[in-house]
């Protein structure tokens, strides 16, 4: 009759169960959910009585654990899959890595527990590599001296070490920065139905961080195709779970290895080597006085598929922006939900360049910011860019920023008042124009260009003028000695009707100098409107 065991049925039946394989392996895979190929698995135990039938971890391992036999199943379970990958590897088969789960007490009451698997491993002379560790956030309770010894013995002979269960709740951030573990496990189980919620919040924070620390993530206990998407679309394309695979028997797992394609593990982002990630973090580092003091305003940000996430901005940056912002706001917000589409494609534009080029390239762009005190308001940065780190297709920026809002504002009201001005000269059939004295260049507006076919420039006014017979030829001598007394500065003013072009239409012709603050003869500005009937037309 199949049913659960009790404890006490547990324990008899333990050692024969050992011996008699009743105590196996399953394998469950672990997938590149970009690409469908397949980067490690993950051995779990399972227990089969030939009457009570299959027995679960979460009834059994409890019992092994409280009464010390856990070590002994787990050895077991090594060994097991030391025997399949040597299997594996005399027949041909490719493997990929194995990783084993290591109970917290065979770390607090089995000193001998590593050096037992590696005797193992070399007894099957099993390459390190295709063997991983798993060891959970919460062995991090039996003291931290305790783990970290383990974990260096571990690497000493070469494992790479995954932390399983994290953010279970254990101090997580914490313990990620102390203990030097080389991949971390996400268990979407301690962190479900919170998707775009808090949840998800913390679940991009772990990602962003340990993409800080180098660190490859895992997301376990993922079933559906929203969760890996999801977990893709936060920098984790790594998932374990029912969604791709259940723990599968040995021989079925042998199957899949041929089946499916493999490819290696590879941290999270290649940050460049003269910075220590892991110190960045550290607000005492050399690496965040740096940051914060050495250079001006300036955030690290990451860019994938057109979206910004903002992972760091020093104090620096902060006062940059201004507003009175917090530095919290900022790493909330959204750099490209302030900025209409024009900016973005600007900003994104120099994000291609910065990638292309692997130099600095920079931009000026608006963008609408919004604080707690302040509220909204607009504000313009130059922004010099350089990739830092990438993967294949996400990357990592660095930008320093200046503000510069109010030089902006200033030359853009500038160019307003001009294309004002230049919009009530059209309106009145304003003819204007600019000479300036000193290179005798004529500007003209826009009606003298369109109406009396004037180019934009023109040099040696008014020669070319009279000689294109704008200034009929009878009267270029007298607009040659009017152009000598501006010249010379012999008058401020004048004014007088001269019929213009062929059709010798009459224009009221005006003339007004401005001088520099020593008196001398700087731009006359000329205008001419139509008459009619003796009268200016206004
Ligand atoms: P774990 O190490 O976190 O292993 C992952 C557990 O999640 C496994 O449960 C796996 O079957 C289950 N799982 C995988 N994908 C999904 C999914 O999409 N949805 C859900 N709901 N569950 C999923 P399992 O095999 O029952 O193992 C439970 C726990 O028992 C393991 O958690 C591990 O802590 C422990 N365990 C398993 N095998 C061993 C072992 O060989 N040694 C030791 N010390 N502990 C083991
Ligand atoms: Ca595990
Ligand atoms: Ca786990």
């Amino acid at each position: 009759m199949e049913r659960k065991m009790t404890e006490q049925e547990l324990l008899e039946t333990f050692d024969e169960a050992l011996t008699g394989g009743h105590i196996f392996v399953t394998y469950q895979p672990k997938i590149n959910h970009s690409t469908g190929r397949m980067i490690g698995a993950e051995a779990l135990m399972r227990w089969s009585h030939p009457e009570f039938g299959m027995q679960y971890p979460s009834d059994f391992i409890p019992v092994l654990e409280k009464h010390d036999l856990i070590y002994r199943a787990d050895l077991a379970v090594f060994e097991s899959v030391c025997r399949f990958l040597k299997g594996c590897i005399s027949d041909g088969v490719t493997p990929v890595p194995i990783s084993v789960n290591m109970s917290r007490y065979d770390i607090l009451n089995r000193n001998e527990y590593v050096d037992e698997i590696e005797g193992l491993r070399a007894k099957y002379e099993i390459p390190v590599k295709y063997i991983h560790v798993e060891v959970t956030e919460t062995s991090a309770i039996g003291g931290m001296e305790l783990v970290s010894g383990v974990l260096k013995r571990l690497h000493d002979y070469g494992y790479i070490v995954e932390m399983d269960d994290f953010g279970s709740g254990y101090s997580s951030l914490n313990v990620l920065k102390d203990l030097a573990v080389d991949v971390i496990k996400l268990d979407m189980r301690f962190l479900s139905g919170s998707i775009g919620g808090r949840g998800g919040t913390i679940i991009s924070a772990i990602v962003q961080m340990a993409k800080w620390l180098g660190t490859p993530v895992i997301a376990e206990g993922v079933e559906t195709m929203e969760q890996a998407d999801y977990m893709k679309s936060v920098g984790c394309k790594y998932v374990q779970g029912y969604l791709y695979s259940k723990p599968v028997r040995e021989e079925e797992f042998r199957q899949k290895l041929g089946q499916l394609e493999h490819e290696p593990m590879t941290p999270a982002l290649d940050l460049i080597k003269t910075m220590d990630a892991g110190k960045f973090w550290d607000p005492s580092s050399m690496e965040t006085l740096i940051f914060n003091n050495f250079v001006g305003g300036a955030v690290i940000f990451t860019y994938q598929d057109g979206k910004a996430e903002i992972l760091r901005v020093n104090k620096k940056y902060v006062k940059e922006i201004g507003m009175n912002m917090l530095e919290q706001e900022i790493l909330d917000s959204d750099p490209f939900a302030g900025m209409d589409e024009h900016n973005r494609m600007v900003y994104q534009d120099a994000l291609y360049r910065a990638i292309q080029s692997n130099d600095e390239e920079s931009c000026e762009t608006w963008r609408t910011v919004c604080s707690k005190t302040c509220g909204e308001d607009k504000i313009c940065l130059r922004s010099f860019i350089r990739m830092i780190g990438r993967t294949e297709n996400q990357y990592l920026f660095y930008a320093m920023v200046q503000n510069i809002t109010a030089e902006r504002k200033r030359f853009d009201s500038m160019f307003e008042n001009e294309q004002r001005f230049k919009h009530a000269f059209d309106q009145a059939n304003v003819y204007a124009w600019e000479v300036d004295i000193a290179t005798r260049e004529m500007r003209p507006c826009f009606r003298c260009m369109r109406d009396l076919n004037v180019p934009p420039l023109v040099q040696n006014y008014p020669e070319p003028l009279i000689h294109a017979g704008v200034f009929p030829p009878d009267y270029a001598d007298m607009y040659r000695e009017w152009m000598r007394q501006i010249e010379s500065g012999e008058v401020d003013q004048l004014e007088g009707i001269i019929p213009l072009t062929v059709g010798r239409i009459p224009f009221h012709v005006r003339y007004t100098l401005e001088r520099d603050e020593t008196g001398r003869p700087l731009k006359a500005y000329g205008s001419a409107t139509l008459v009619v009937d003796g009268e200016d037309k206004e």
